[in-house]
């Protein structure tokens, strides 16, 4: 009987062990949520399981020269340097890329997203918007580019999407959320949104095909 009892307890904790590796390792979005420790890092992850906190605000905002971006968009130092530089370059090709979505912080994020629910519904805002703190535009270091064809919506068709395929890594930027990584990255692909993360890093990503999530991975 007892030898029975103890068969019957270990079981028990086998399956509860069993049933709580494979909740862990269901990558549930806005499941399992951690804070972000570090938002200062170039390589932060910022997602649907990693939150930023409401009084983060980057330290080194900088205003994007308004010749490649419209009105007052700011990024991070580093980030506005190396997106000055790349739409300079590209202007000198014959190429028009600016910057129309940079810099969000966690209230106006919040506005955007609750506005998502009211026009479109719970469903649509959760695949094509970020809750408040887990977006990336907080941190600082991504930019929604706009084309020669004046919509970012339609970045994809314009020639400059190609430009930045090949070239936004020099320049430190990767393209965030790639078609097809979507199980990865949670979002849904976003061909007009790209992230800075350092010249060395986005050399990294992009050679091995990766997104910031396997990168970190790695690390
Ligand atoms: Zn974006």
């Amino acid at each position: 009987m007892v030898i029975l009892l103890n068969r019957i307890i270990i079981s028990t904790l086998l399956i509860i062990i069993i049933i709580y590796f494979i909740y862990k390792n269901n990558n549930q979005f806005y499941k399992n949520i951690k804070d972000v420790k570090k938002p200062y890092k170039l390589d932060t992850l910022v997602n649907k399981n990693n939150r930023l906190s409401k009084y983060y605000r980057p330290y080194d905002l900088i205003k994007i020269n308004e010749s490649y971006s419209n009105k007052n968009k700011y990024l991070r130092r580093d980030a506005c340097k190396h997106f000055e530089l790349l739409s300079k370059d590209a202007k000198s090709e014959g190429y028009r890329i600016i910057a129309v979505s940079t810099y969000r912080s966690y209230f106006y994020q919040k506005e955007l997203f609750n506005h998502y629910v009211k026009t479109k519904g719970l469903k649509k805002a959760l695949i094509a918007s970020a809750k408040a703190g887990h977006s990336e535009h907080q941190l600082g270091l991504s930019v929604d580019v706009e084309g020669s064809n004046f919509d970012y919506n339609k970045f994809e068709e314009s020639k400059e999407f190609k430009w930045m395929i090949k070239n936004a890594y020099k320049y430190g930027f990767i393209l965030r959320y790639p078609k097809g990584k979507e199980y990865i990255t949670g979002f849904k692909y976003e061909p007009w949104h790209f992230r800075y993360v350092d010249v060395k890093i986005a050399k990294f990503i992009h050679d091995k095909k990766i997104t910031l999530e396997e990168y970190k991975k790695t690390r």
